[in-house]
Formats: structure tokens, sequence, C-alpha cells
């Protein structure tokens, strides 16, 4: 399990992200990445597996759009190798829900067979991609986010901690945990979620 940042405010989050993701770099992990929902109101992601040095790097040479709603992840592999496309976030719904998640979900394998069924793809070997699809399917169908979260997350079985976000809610980050820490940092007109204190404790 590894770390997880999430941020809502009045600030441009990518500097607050991945100024999160390196004070957790202790925990170890294979592959880092963020989500933004930007100014014009789309979602923008950017995952690498590596250090953080290859996100930062490859941000720089090809910067992605601000916001100021935005989710970071550092990832141990649990569920398919270190490689870009099992980084997280995932995303669903048209690529419209990111979707970040440390730890592991035990009932994957079934949940995927009906996803599957379904006619639904996936882009990665993870079990949080599951999660990411069935929160996009459900909120898809109620247009709810809170509801299609609290919907998807009572079938997982494991341990998590999962955060998503979604577009058409450009100031709402939704989060929750079971077997596996998440901390609400309440701020003045800003609010932080993460897997540690040490994600957020400078603000
Ligand atoms: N089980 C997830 C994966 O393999 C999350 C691992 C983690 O906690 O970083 O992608």
């Amino acid at each position: 399990m590894c770390g997880i940042i999430g941020y809502v405010g009045p600030r441009q989050s990518q500097d607050i992200l991945l100024a999160g993701l390196s004070r957790l770099e202790y925990r170890g992990y294979d592959s880092a990445g963020i989500a933004v929902i930007d100014g014009d109101g789309q979602l923008d992601m950017r995952k690498r597996a590596g250090k953080l040095a290859v996100l930062r790097d490859d941000l720089e040479s090809t910067p992605m759009p601000n916001g100021t709603t935005g989710i970071g992840h550092t990832r141990w592999a649990t569920h398919g190798g270190p490689t870009d496309a099992n980084a997280h976030p995932h995303l669903a719904d048209d690529d419209k829900l990111a979707v970040i998640h440390n730890g592991i979900i035990e009932n994957f394998a079934e949940l995927k067979s009906e996803l599957v069924g379904d006619g639904f793809a996936f882009r990665s070997e993870t079990d949080t991609e599951v999660a990411a699809v069935m929160i996009g399917r459900e909120y898809a169908r109620t247009k709810d986010l809170v509801q299609a979260f609290r919907s998807v997350v009572s079938r997982l079985e494991g341990a998590y901690t999962l955060l998503a976000m979604h577009e058409d809610h450009p100031g709402l980050v939704v989060g929750a945990r079971r077997n596996s820490p998440l901390v609400i940092g309440l701020g003045e007109g800003e609010n932080f979620l993460g897997s540690d204190v040490a994600a957020f404790v400078e603000h």
C-alpha cells in the first residue's frame, strides 16, 4: 500500500499533489500519477512507471493543464506489473472519471468477469480498474457520484483506500476506506485527503 493525496480548494493542485507524493516516497513505490480537473472543467491525467522524478520530467517537458481539484497516487504493484498502463489513476465513463486506490480488492476477479460479460473493456491488469469501471457504470446510470461511489465500495472486499473524481463535479473528491488508512485535512476554503498525514501536513 503506497501513497494517496487528494485536494479541493482555490489553489492550483499539481504542485500540492506532487509535493505530497514526494513526502510519501519513504513508503516505497514503483509508479506515480496525478489527475486534475482543469479550468475548462476537463479531466486531465498523467501517470508513469518509475520514480516520481520520471513523472515530474514528463510534466515539465509536456505540461498538462492545471486545476484546483486533483488526486495523486504512488503505486506498489500487487495486481499487474509496474507499467504505465497499470499505474494509477484509472479512468472510466469515457475518461471523465478518475480513480486511485491503495490496497487489494480481493473479489476483483468475480467483479471483472461480470463487467466483461456486460461488454466493458479494460486497459490494465489491476484490481483497481475494476472499481473504476464499476463506479463509471453506476454513475452513468444515476448521475449521482456520491451514491454511485457508495454503492460500489459496499461491494468491494479486502483492503482499500479509494478516491474518485468526475469532471461533472469539478469541486468534489470522494473517498472511502476499509482496513487501510485515510486522513482528512479540513482547511479554510480547502480540504485534503491523504493515506498518511505526511501527504499534506505542511498545509
Ligand atoms: N492493488 C492496486 C494495484 O496493484 C493498488 C496497489 C497499491 O496499494 O499501490 O494497482
